[in-house]
């Protein structure tokens, strides 16, 4: 490979040599230096000594013993210039030199030659001076003193140290250490290199061996020998190549799996196909069973294909939308709709319920394929006898058993079954139609939602299959706190506004007011619930909910509620909470101060009655009324209408994937409503500031105006819009569609629908025609007839009269 200037190696190399020259150098200096500053204070120690001992004979009382003639006969300054003393003190690097005050020469040591020290500034007032100077053309140190010699005559003393000698050894000192200094810079850019490479060569390598491994050659490992990081991430690159390997070994089976699958029904269509085009008009016999074949074929085709979709959807993991399932009601569905085929094979067909509630987080359409494939299994290989499904949860867990009395599974076929397009004893399975894709789509579908199946044999000697699934975390955590009761009647005392949150599996809520700060359950099932306090609660108060994307197959294909985020107003201050959960008709009375309420309801009606506040509200299948609410509400069912009384919205998100929106005598400042499949009705209501926004993609829209001032933009996929309208409406035609102008005009109103777009004024039950015209449920919902006995509600909109009828 090419060395490249901004590799890893080299640029480890280039700092860590970088590095290292840095502090060589910079320790050679010092070293330099410090040896430089001692020797220099040796050569001055040196002159010091001179000085004083010229000093003391200057001052006879502290001369030492064994001078020369100091004591006897002569003066001291005959001594300071006799020239044998002179030469005792001098040697060849210290000279010295007496002066008269004025500066001429009294006497100098004899190596001074007929050279001079530089005189100096020093007198009675600056008496010691030290200095460098030239002497004799060579650096020195020069201390000066002025003294007064015997205490009679004053004279100026010179030492000089030479410095010839410190420069010289400094000057040594410098070369070597520059010496050892190459030495060491060169050793250390050729070590920063090796040990680079030695630290980097084993990734190139490695990066090389990876680049060999191509996708043909998958079934190559690293094998790397090393225990060390490099190790390690070889170890790591084996592993992700035998995962790819066996995923890729996988589909490539698969693939070969499904078209040899759909391979034997294509021929025999196409077989089919050319016997009809020979001999259809010829043969009648031939063309009834040539169709015949064809139809059989093709639905095993498109129940194969159907298969396939299904474990690819399986297999996409986090993409798929889950919300709470409850295990136990889906089962109990599937049960029903298995239980005519049971008994076409006299077949007994049993569901039994081991605990109260099984709630997971999952998509409840695989879920029921889940259940729903296995109950088929058990069905179709059963001759005599009879299939069980259980269904119930422990600890942490959810879990389902089918068992059959069937022919049970062959120890060779147990871990095997599960494979795709497996299909166990052959001869068997070709006289029971199937496409081998069942066990592998519950095994994924199990996967998916964090959960698994095995099988075994069952105790009559059939097969007995079990899946098992994470329950909700959410509920697991917050039954975990311990604390609350199990109610048929409990009075939970709470503050005046407490957050209340409920989770039903089936039966039918109703959630009422009172003045009391209690929260009272009352249930026929069974509910548990907890309370907790203000800290507890705090760090959960959500600001937003998310709805799930949900899609719900019909007749005219799939309706898909999509994922959205809805707002909640702000709580301050502190709120207890009461939590929920069980199964069972349940009334709920919660202070009419109530923070806030969240609830859902797998399978049933949700009523909230007189709530005024923030209201959460959902129903998976079942219908929902909110007679006399106001606040701020978001409101979904999913399969089931949602039906409100005499409400007054601040804010109203209300949806429906199947089923209507049916609003009687409400009133709203903002409203979102839709409804996929079904027909929205806003009938005798009116509008405050706006905006409001209803709309059907398969339905009608029906809204009546019961007075106050209002835009109503309507427009119908199909052209077919309806007016019925009072003395004060204004009607103004545009391209494509009308906008009614109630009382002079006011909020935006939207009404969007494929089918009809009705407005009116007031009530429809005073426009038959109408009435007519827009698809309604045959049975109105009985809430709408329970208006008359709710509150009577102020009317203060005279602004628009509804023309007399
Ligand atoms: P299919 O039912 O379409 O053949 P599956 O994946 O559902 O495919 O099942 C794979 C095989 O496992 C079946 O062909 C059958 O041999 C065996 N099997 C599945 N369920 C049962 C059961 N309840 N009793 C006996 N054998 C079963």
């Amino acid at each position: 490979m090419k060395p490249r200037s901004d590799s890893l190696k080299w640029k480890i190399a280039v700092s860590y040599a970088a590095l290292l020259v840095l502090v060589l150098a910079a320790t050679s200096g010092i070293i330099v230096w410090r040896f430089g500053s001692i020797i220099y204070a040796q050569a001055r120690a040196r002159a010091d000594a001179t000085m004083n001992e010229v000093l003391a004979v200057a001052n006879p009382a502290g001369a030492p013993l064994g001078l020369q003639d100091v004591a006897v006969n002569n003066s001291p300054l005959q001594v300071l210039l006799n020239s044998d003393n002179l030469a005792y003190w001098s040697s060849p690097e210290t000279s010295i030199e007496i002066d008269t005050p004025s500066g001429y020469p009294m006497a100098k040591s004899a190596n001074l030659g007929g050279a001079r020290i530089p005189a100096a500034p020093v007198d009675a007032s600056h008496p010691a001076l030290v200095r460098n100077a030239d002497v004799r053309g060579v650096p020195a140190i020069v201390e000066d003193r002025f003294v007064r010699v015997g205490g009679t005559t004053d004279a100026i003393v010179q030492v000089s140290q030479s410095l010839a000698t410190v420069a010289h050894s400094i000057d040594e000192a410098r070369k070597t250490v520059l010496l050892v200094l190459a030495a060491a810079i060169v050793a250390v850019i050729l070590l920063s290199i090796a040990l680079a490479s030695q630290a980097i060569n084993p990734i190139n390598e490695l990066s090389r061996a990876m680049r060999e491994i191509g996708f043909e050659r998958l079934d190559r490992r690293l094998s790397w020998p090393r225990g060390d990081e490099i190790g390690e991430l070889a170890q790591s690159f084996d592993d992700l190549l035998a995962r790819l390997e066996a995923s890729f070994s996988r589909e490539r089976q698969f693939i070969s799996d499904a078209s040899h699958e759909l391979k034997t029904p294509l021929t025999s269509i196409n077989a089919n196909a050319q016997m009809l085009l020979r001999w259809a008009e010829s043969d009648e016999r031939v063309r009834r069973e040539s169709l015949e074949t064809i139809a059989h074929e093709s639905a095993a085709v498109g129940e194969m294909v159907n298969g396939m979709l299904t474990l690819a959807k399986a297999d996409r993991g986090d993409e798929i939308p889950k919300e709470p399932v409850s295990l136990i009601e889906e089962a109990r569905e599937v049960v029903k709709y298995a239980a005519p085929r049971a008994r076409e094979k006299g077949l007994e067909l049993h569901f039994e319920q081991a605990s109260e509630s099984a709630i997971v987080l999952a998509d409840p359409h695989l879920i029921r394929q889940m259940i729903g494939n296995l109950v088929d299994n058990a069905i179709k290989f059963t001759d005599a006898g009879e299939v069980d499904v259980r269904v119930g949860s422990r600890e942490r867990t959810g879990w389902l058993e089918v068992s059959d009395t069937g022919p049970g599974i062959g120890e060779r076929d147990m871990p095997r079954i599960f494979e795709r397009f497996y299909r166990a004893d052959r001869s068997r399975s070709r006289s029971v139609p199937g496409t081998g894709l069942g066990l592998a789509i519950v095994r994924s579908i199990a996967r998916v939602h964090g959960g698994s199946v095995d099988v075994e044999r069952a105790g009559g000697g059939g097969s007995l299959f079990r899946v098992t699934m994470p329950l909700l975390a959410m509920l697991v955590a917050l039954l975990a706190f311990g604390s609350g009761g199990v109610a048929r009647a409990d009075d939970i005392p709470t503050t005046a506004s407490p957050i209340v949150n409920v989770v039903l599996s089936s039966g039918t809520l109703t959630i009422r007011t009172w003045r009391d700060s209690v929260v009272r359950i009352v249930t026929e099932g069974s509910v548990s619930w907890n309370r907790f306090d203000p800290r507890a609660t705090a760090p959960r108060v959500p600001s937003s909910i998310e709805s799930w994307a949900i899609s719900v197959p019909t007749a005219r294909g799939t309706a898909t509620l999509p994922a959205e985020r809805f707002l909640l107003p702000s709580l301050p201050g502190a709120h207890d909470a009461v939590v929920a959960q069980g199964y069972g008709n349940t009334t709920l009375t919660i202070p009419a101060g109530s923070a806030l309420v969240i609830t859902r309801v797998v399978m049933g009606t949700l009523t909230v009655e007189g709530y005024r506040g923030a209201l959460v509200a959902h129903v998976r299948r079942g219908a929902m009324n909110l007679l006399g609410v106001s606040g701020t509400v978001y409101a979904q069912v999913v399969t089931g209408r949602i039906v409100a009384v005499q409400s007054d919205f601040d804010r109203l998100r209300a949806r429906t994937a199947i089923g209507g929106l049916f609003f009687e005598a409400c009133s709203a400042r903002q409203i979102d409503a839709t409804a996929i499949r079904g027909t929205i009705l806003y009938d005798d209501g009116t509008f405050d500031e706006g905006p409001a926004y209803f709309s059907t993609s398969d339905g009608d829209v029906a809204i009546g105006i019961a007075g106050g001032r209002a835009t109503v933009s309507a427009r119908s996929g199909t052209q077919s819009l309806a007016l019925e309208l009072g003395s004060g409406a204004d009607i103004r035609r545009s391209g494509d569609g009308e906008t009614i102008e109630f009382g002079g005009g006011g909020p935006f109103v939207t009404a969007l629908a494929r089918g009809t777009v009705a407005i009116y004024d007031g009530r429809l039950e005073s426009h038959a025609q109408l009435l007519s015209r827009i698809a309604l449920p045959r049975v109105l919902p009985s809430a709408l007839l329970r208006v008359e006995r709710l509150r009577p509600r102020p009317r203060a909109r005279p602004a628009f009269r509804p023309r007399p009828r």
